[in-house]
């Protein structure tokens, strides 16, 4: 049986909080609220601003040695459930995976993860192994696109117009800083260690075209084309529905 993702254009749009500060947050909650988009965020930390409706929560663990989580898998998973303990979905910051995890989210109540990248591939779908978690591969990241000179100032990616799962990640903070350029874009990822005021943000931020730019000519692409974006939890509901019809034929 063909899945409801494969019948249609099914964009996510998630992002990657990467401690980034609430200000930062609440400027990227207001964007997509404006928009009337729906999206995935995975947090590294508690925040102390509200979580608009069109949100859902998932969490971004840190399994590096140095991580600021805790010490090993049980602990960092245990603290960020404290903290969310609403989350139902996972993305492992950088990418990090390990067998035990397919037994491990699940134990914790955690239904699904989205720590894989095939990039721009055509028509991808979820995927589970050993149980029950429910793997959403990523299809493009912000990253990515700044990597290929993607265009900034309109919505022109390879293969968009095509049907499958189309998650997508931008990270807060790049988004607000605007680069224009990869490089420009690295220098975002160590930002939040040194705790940066507003002000100090803002004096950061390219005024020129950036992501912010494309995040907002997407946002705009969305909503004329009626095509929505789904949270990944409803498309986990969905993908259990699929299996459960599947079961009948
Ligand atoms: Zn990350």
């Amino acid at each position: 049986m063909e899945l409801s993702v494969e019948k249609r254009k099914t964009i996510a749009l998630t992002f990657d909080a990467d401690w980034a500060p609430d200000y930062v947050l609440q400027h990227l909650f207001s964007l997509l609220n404006r928009h009337g988009i729906r999206a995935t965020f995975f947090l590294t930390n508690p925040i102390e601003i509200e979580i608009p409706s069109n949100i859902e929560i998932g969490i971004h663990p840190d399994f590096r040695m140095t991580s600021p989580q805790g010490s090993d898998y049980n602990s960092i998973i245990d603290q960020m459930l404290t903290w969310f303990p609403n989350a139902g979905g996972v993305r492992n910051h950088c990418w990090h995976w390990d067998d035990s995890l397919y037994e491990l989210f699940p134990a914790k109540g955690i239904e699904y993860d989205s720590s894989l990248f095939l990039p721009l591939h055509p028509g991808l779908l979820p995927t589970t192994a050993y149980g029950k978690l429910i793997r959403f591969p990523v299809w493009w990241t912000d990253n990515l696109h700044l990597y290929e000179k993607f265009a900034l100032d309109r919505v022109s990616i390879p293969r968009f117009d095509t049907n499958g799962l189309k998650v997508m990640i931008f990270h807060p903070l790049k988004v607000y800083l605007n680069p224009s350029s990869f490089d420009a874009g690295k220098k975002s990822s160590i930002l939040p260690t040194t705790n940066p005021t507003q002000e100090q943000l803002e004096s950061l931020r390219n005024p020129g075209v950036g992501l912010d730019t494309f995040f907002n000519e997407l946002c705009s692409y969305l909503t004329q084309n009626g095509n929505q974006s789904y949270t990944l939890g409803e498309l986990k509901d969905e993908y259990l529905n699929d299996s459960f019809n599947s079961l009948d034929i």
